[in-house]
């Protein structure tokens, strides 16, 4: 019976558990019960490491090549981290479809609603990660965005998996190993030129910023003249960071 209930909510989902804890009902709207929102409402409130405001109100996080990057955790706090592993393992779409909104409202909220794309695209995984996982969820983040926007999700980027396992690496050279991993998507080019102007690029953890920063610096190339970066989670590290 069990097992029947779980593929009943997966693939009829009405209505979802709690996308944190699994346990209450909720609605599709907002598939989050009373408890995990207050855990969830005081994990993005936590400060960032450099200023100690909230990630709403920092702005002293930036990655190369983009205009702004948007975050809504700094990914420090062990329920935070446990939300991404979630996200990162299993497809969820209640789960994608939250965080989604609340990177879209957060971008309103802090640009007064002022920004506009015209398409949104994503870090991609390499192949290995995506076999392991059976999906992408730069991708996935990307779609339900994409959605709520009323904005195509286009993959223009590649993960070729070359320049060795990024948290493997130590900062400095992931820079160099970004470079080496992401290239454009040929098959999504028009003319040579990805066919729009400003491009929201969203990933789930940005940690150094290096394969943000060159993915935002391979879609500038590429003819993009505006590049928005957000991720739901950002590794702080010491200092001010600028990547
Ligand atoms: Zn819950
Ligand atoms: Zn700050």
């Amino acid at each position: 019976m069990g097992r029947i209930r779980k593929l009943f909510d997966k693939y009829f989902c009405s209505p979802p558990r709690c996308i944190f804890c699994g346990d209450e009902k909720c609605t599709a709207d907002f598939p989050v019960c009373k408890s995990c929102y207050e855990n969830y409402k005081a994990r993005s409130s936590e400060g960032c490491a450099d200023c100690g405001a909230a990630p709403i109100d920092c702005n002293c996080v930036s990655v190369r090549h983009c205009a702004q990057y948007y975050r809504l955790f700094n990914y420090e706090h062990r329920s935070v981290c446990l939300m991404i592993i979630k996200l990162k393992r299993k497809i969820n779409r209640f789960a994608f479809r939250f965080f989604a909104s609340r990177l879209v409202a957060m971008i309103e909220a802090k640009t007064l609603g002022t920004l506009s794309f015209d398409c949104v695209t994503f870090v991609p995984r390499d192949i290995k990660g995506r076999r392991l996982h059976g999906f992408d969820q730069g991708e996935e983040l990307a779609k339900c965005i994409g959605k709520l926007l009323g904005v195509p999700a286009v993959s223009f980027l590649l993960n070729n998996g070359q320049g060795g396992e990024q948290k493997r690496l130590s900062r400095n050279f992931r820079g160099i190993a970004a470079m080496a991993r992401f290239e454009v998507n040929g098959k999504k080019l028009v003319g040579g030129k990805i066919p729009y102007k400003k491009v929201l690029l969203v990933d789930d953890i940005v940690t150094t910023g290096a394969s943000m920063g060159e993915c935002a610096r391979i879609l500038k190339d590429h003819g993009v003249k505006l590049v928005i970066g957000a991720s739901v989670a950002h590794t702080p590290v010491r200092g001010r960071a600028v990547f």
